[in-house]
């Protein structure tokens, strides 16, 4: 199926397999453990020697659906559903890794995986080293002899920065690794790194990919020998799974992603082109403005901008939470990727734990916002930051 369809027709109808009842809508199976015909049938579905579910955790019909379709609208061999996208980017470590390996990690990436691979991977072993996102050259210095893998996250949370994939994808294959990238900010509708030369892609589903707020969901996918082994078989033993009802919210959301993110995006881009006009504003981060340091390479490597854009606005952190203060329309929450719009100071919430200096040096300001545009009304969003902007 994933060879003769677009991508708009993949996201309604790969993946599918229908039951004996012939049902139109993707089953959800909310059972632990399927039943088998007898004690032959249950051996050779353990041995791997029958295709079919066995057990939850490692097997579900739901989740296999979702699974098939990611993979589908990624061009990817293989896909692994996780419970989070933190879960994702646990699996492929531990599925992948080993003690004495070492990670090359754009410093640019989610704070919670940043925490991961120091706070947590670190005690286990793995050494990682963090680079630029944009400074290719710096990827090749970091280069070690033990160096397995590459990662990032493109366009960056909050100041949107683009890493160029099949550059640093080259620096990967020459030094023998593999170069994972979490495609969370664009999804594939708008970005396919393993087109461009990438060998993992990560997921965060609970963003774009549900795209309504609801669940948690995460996954992994690339080539079958290098996901299969590894990160099904840490899956299976540890238990990271998706739940098959979190698995089919998500298929539901996948079916309408594009058209989300393209008017989400379209949104955003008009978004920041009139937060450039406005004087109480510094500066705008949207790659999808010729003022961006890496639009060339942004329209280059994605369909258009995405649906982030992040400002600083004059005053700092007393203008800033006063803007945040003032709206009534958009929610003041962490998340993004959803229905509705939100907006986030990262100086004091996703970026308040690590030190004032860190931050300045990542280039995330006291006075920066990001706001994650929804699908409500542009004039309405503008209208409600403006009233913040004058105050
Ligand atoms: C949210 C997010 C994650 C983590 O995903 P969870 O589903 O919250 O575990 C990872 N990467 C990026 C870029 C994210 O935005």
């Amino acid at each position: 199926m994933t060879d003769k369809y677009q991508l708009d027709t993949l996201a309604v109808r790969a993946g599918i397999e229908r039951s004996q009842f012939g049902e139109h809508s993707e089953a959800l199976y909310l059972t632990s453990s399927f039943v088998f015909k007898s004690a032959a049938q249950a051996a050779d579905r353990f041995a791997e020697r029958e295709q079919g579910p066995i057990y939850s955790r490692f097997t579900n019909p739901t989740v296999k659906v979702f699974e098939e379709r990611l993979a589908a609208l990624e061009g990817a061999e293989c896909c692994i559903a996780t419970a989070t996208g933190m879960a994702a980017i646990l699996a492929m470590t531990m599925g992948l890794l080993k003690a004495g390996d070492h990670v090359i990690v754009s410093q640019s990436v989610f704070g919670a995986t940043i925490q991961l691979f120091v706070g947590v991977l670190k005690r286990f072993g793995l050494d990682s080293t963090f680079v630029s996102a944009t400074d290719v050259s710096a990827w090749q210095k970091a280069v070690r002899p033990n160096t397995r893998l590459l990662f990032l996250e493109t366009p960056s949370n909050p100041l949107t920065e683009i890493s160029d994939i099949a550059a640093i994808a080259a620096v990967a294959k020459k030094a023998g690794a593999l170069l994972a990238v979490d495609n969370c900010f664009c999804s594939p509708a708008l970005q396919k790194p393993l087109e461009l030369g990438a060998d993992i892609v990560i997921h965060s589903a609970t963003k774009y990919l549900d795209g309504q707020g609801r669940v948690l969901g995460g996954a992994v996918l690339g080539k079958r020998e290098v996901i299969h082994q590894g990160v099904f078989g840490f899956l299976r033993t540890a238990g990271v799974t998706l739940s098959p009802f979190n698995a089919w919210v998500i298929l539901k959301g996948l079916e309408t992603l594009k058209i989300r993110i393209e008017a989400q995006s379209a949104s955003a881009l008009e978004l920041a082109r009139w937060l450039e006009q406005q004087p109480w504003i510094d500066r705008v981060f949207y790659p999808g403005l010729p003022s961006h340091p890496q639009h060339a390479l942004a329209m280059k490597q994605q369909k258009s901008g995405g649906g982030i854009v992040s400002f600083e606005v004059k005053g700092g952190k007393d203008a800033a939470w006063k803007l945040v203060d003032s709206t009534r329309l958009v929610s003041i929450t962490a998340n993004l990727g959803d229905t509705k719009t939100t907006i986030t100071h990262p100086a004091s919430t996703t970026h308040g734990r690590i030190t004032p200096e860190a931050r300045a040096a990542a280039g995330i300001g006291d006075g920066l916002l990001r706001v994650a545009v929804g699908l409500e009304a542009l004039d309405d969003l503008k209208a409600d930051l403006a009233r913040g902007l004058k105050a």
